[in-house]
């Protein structure tokens, strides 16, 4: 028992070695007066209550299914959907190189996940195209050092999942929904990566999901 305590022990300090800085890059989607009238819209459709910011409570985990940071960046860019609805989008965007990208304030709402919106930051990590589980290695650790930073800044935090374990996820008292049966079915971001945060995330303040 005492060997492999050290090795987990090691095990940690070494990925705290390596996570120990953070760099953000700053590039926001267009944000106009009409993006935070749709946001206001779509909340007091799904939530009942118009808003536009958040109390993050949880770090929803997705994959692009796409090939470039580029591609996500200009289907995030547009305010509305083609439906005339709020366009979806993330608070962050992680490309295969592990470089972090800031696409809209931390605490504003932004639709990535049905249910959970309202009180959750989302990180889409650029791969998963055809739902092929190829998220690098670059890009756990940079998921690994975001959750720290942004737990340490936010105390609210408690939560962290992928979005295909958005139905396991309900455990956490957050999911609020008013329109009935609107649900997706997701497999993004893929078990290994969320065994992968987990191994490194999990503590006494955060609660996150084993398969
Ligand atoms: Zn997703």
């Amino acid at each position: 028992m005492g060997i492999s305590y050290a090795a987990q022990a090691a095990e940690k300090t070494a990925i705290e070695a390596k996570t120990g800085q953070l760099a953000i890059q700053d590039r926001p989607v267009l944000w106009t007066a009409k993006r935070e009238q749709l946001i206001r819209e779509y909340a007091k459709k799904h939530y009942g209550r118009e808003m536009v910011t958040i109390v993050p409570q949880a770090v929803v985990v997705h994959w692009t299914a796409s090939h470039s940071a580029e591609s996500t960046y200009k289907w995030f860019y547009k305010e509305d959907y083609a439906d005339g609805t709020l366009n979806v989008g993330s608070q962050f965007l992680v490309d295969r190189d592990g470089t972090i990208y800031r696409l809209a304030s931390e605490t504003a709402l932004c639709r990535h996940i049905i249910g959970y919106n309202w009180c959750a930051i989302g990180i889409e990590n650029v791969g998963g195209v055809n739902n092929a589980e190829d998220l690098t290695e670059e890009q756990l650790l940079a998921n690994i050092k975001l959750i720290r930073y942004l737990q340490a800044k936010y105390p609210t935090i408690h939560h962290v999942f992928g979005h295909y374990q958005q139905d396991i996820a309900r455990k956490s008292g957050l999911y609020r929904e008013k329109v009935a049966g609107y649900r997706s079915i997701k497999q993004d971001p893929g078990p290994a990566f969320m065994k992968g945060l987990a191994m490194a995330l999990a503590d006494e303040k955060l609660v996150l999901y084993g398969e």
